[in-house]
C-alpha cells in the first residue's frame, strides 16, 4: 500500500454522491418514551418498532468480544451482505475487476458476476499455499477487491499471514480475508491488524462457530472510512430484531460456542484419525475448519451411496485442485458415526461403482 493510499479514491463515483437514506432512527439521537416518528403500530410491542439502523448495542458487545471499536464494525445479513456491498461500493460494473484466489468460496464470484464486474482466477499452489507473486501479478489498476479465505473453504488450511501481507503491502485496493471459520483454527487470524492497516478488510460471521447460521448475522471488520461506505450503501434495516435479539442473548454466553467448538474438534481429530482406515480413501487434508477434504477413489459413487443412506456430504471433485476430494462437514457424534458406519459398508460393496 503506497503512502497516499485512500479508500476514497477506490469508491465509485455514484457512491462517492451518495446522499444515504435517512430514517426517523437515524435522525433522532437521546431518550424518548413516545415515539410518533416512524409510522410504526403502537400495538404488538416489541416488534411493533423498526430495529436500530446502527445495531449499537449489539455492536458494542462484538466490539468488546473481539477489541475493536464500534466504528470499524458493519453488521449484515450475513457475510454474503458484506460481500456484495463491497462490489457495490468499489467496482465500477464492466470496467473494475477483482481477484479470487482458487478453489474458494463461491459467493465471491457469484457476486462477481451478478455485479458485472470481472473476477481474475489465481490458482493456490498444489499444496494449497498461497504465492503472493501470483495474485500480485494479476492485479492491475482496475484491481479494487482482492478475496482470500483462510482458513480457505473447500480446502480447509489457512494461508500464511506473511504472504497475505506481502499482498497487502504492494496493492492499492482492499484486501479482503474471508475467516469465516477462523474459531476452529489455533492461528489467531488477522483481525487485530485492522486498525494498522487501511486497505485490509476480515469478514466473520455467527454461521459456523457460533451456531448461529439461521439468524443471517455477518460482520465486517475494516478502516471506518470503508465502514462508513457500507452502512451508508445497505438497506437501513439491514439486521431485523429477532437477529439482534438472538445475537445479543448469545454472546452474552462465551462459554456456549466454546465448547461447541472444542467437541467439534475432538469430533474433527477423530474422523480425520478414522476415514484413512478406508480402502477408497486417498488423502485427508488437514485443517483448520469445521469441515474435511478429503480425497476418494470414484467421489462421484461415494457421493451418491451417501446420499441413498441419507447423508449429504459436498462434492468438490470437480473444482480445480481438488480432484477426487469430498467436502465433509463434521457433525454431531451420533451424526459422524452414522457416517463412517455407511462408509464401512460402502468399503465392502464388491464393485465400487454406485450407482442407485
Ligand atoms: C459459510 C461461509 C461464510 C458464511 O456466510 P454467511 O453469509 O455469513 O452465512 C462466509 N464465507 C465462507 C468462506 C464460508 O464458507
Amino acid at each position: 500500500m503506497s503512502e497516499d493510499f485512500s479508500i476514497g479514491s477506490l469508491v465509485r463515483d455514484n457512491i462517492l454522491k451518495l446522499q444515504p437514506y435517512s430514517s426517523a432512527r437515524d435522525e433522532f439521537s437521546g431518550s424518548a418514551s413516545i415515539f410518533l416518528d416512524a409510522n410504526e403500530n403502537p400495538h404488538n410491542a416489541p416488534l411493533n418498532r423498526y430495529p436500530d439502523p446502527k445495531q449499537k448495542e449489539l455492536k458494542k458487545l462484538i466490539g468488546g468480544i473481539k477489541e475493536i471499536p464500534s466504528d470499524s464494525i458493519f453488521l449484515g445479513n450475513g457475510s454474503d451482505e458484506g460481500i456484495d456491498l463491497l462490489f457495490r461500493i468499489f467496482c465500477e460494473p464492466g470496467r473494475d475487476n477483482v481477484v479470487t484466489v482458487d478453489p474458494t468460496y463461491g459467493m465471491y464470484g457469484v457476486c462477481a458476476q451478478i455485479n458485472d464486474i470481472e473476477r481474475k482466477s489465481v490458482l493456490l499452489k498444489k499444496d494449497f499455499s498461497l504465492d503472493p507473486k501470483s495474485v500480485l501479478e494479476a492485479v492491475d489498476d482496475r484491481t479494487k477487491l482482492i478475496f482470500l479465505c483462510s482458513p480457505n473453504n473447500p480446502t480447509a488450511n489457512v494461508l500464511n499471514h506473511k504472504a497475505i501481507l506481502q499482498i497487502v503491502e504492494h496493492v492499492s485496493c482492499l484486501v479482503v480475508v474471508d475467516e469465516a471459520y477462523i474459531d476452529f483454527s489455533e492461528n489467531p487470524g488477522m483481525l487485530s491488524m485492522v486498525p494498522e492497516i487501511k486497505n485490509l478488510v476480515i469478514l466473520q460471521t455467527l454461521s459456523k462457530a457460533w451456531g448461529l447460521a439461521g439468524i443471517r448475522l455477518g460482520m465486517v471488520f475494516a478502516h471506518p472510512e470503508v465502514i462508513g461506505f457500507l452502512s451508508g450503501v445497505k438497506y437501513p434495516y439491514n439486521v431485523n430484531s429477532l437477529t439482534i435479539e438472538s445475537a445479543m442473548e448469545q454472546l452474552a454466553d462465551l462459554q456456549l460456542s466454546a465448547n461447541w467448538i472444542a467437541s467439534i474438534l475432538v469430533e474433527r481429530k477423530k474422523m480425520a484419525g478414522k476415514l484413512p482406515g478406508y480402502g477408497f480413501v486417498r488423502r485427508i487434508y488437514p485443517s483448520d475448519a469445521n469441515f474435511l477434504l478429503v480425497k476418494v477413489d470414484k467421489p462421484g459413487s461415494v457421493y451418491k451411496y451417501l446420499m441413498e443412506r441419507g447423508i449429504i456430504v459436498r462434492d468438490r471433485s470437480s473444482v480445480p485442485l481438488c480432484e477426487g476430494c469430498l467436502r465433509i462437514t463434521v457433525g454431531a457424534e451420533a451424526e459422524n458415526s452414522l457416517l463412517l458406519e455407511a462408509l464401512t459398508d460402502y468399503d465392502q460393496l464388491p464393485n465400487k461403482n454406485y450407482s442407485p
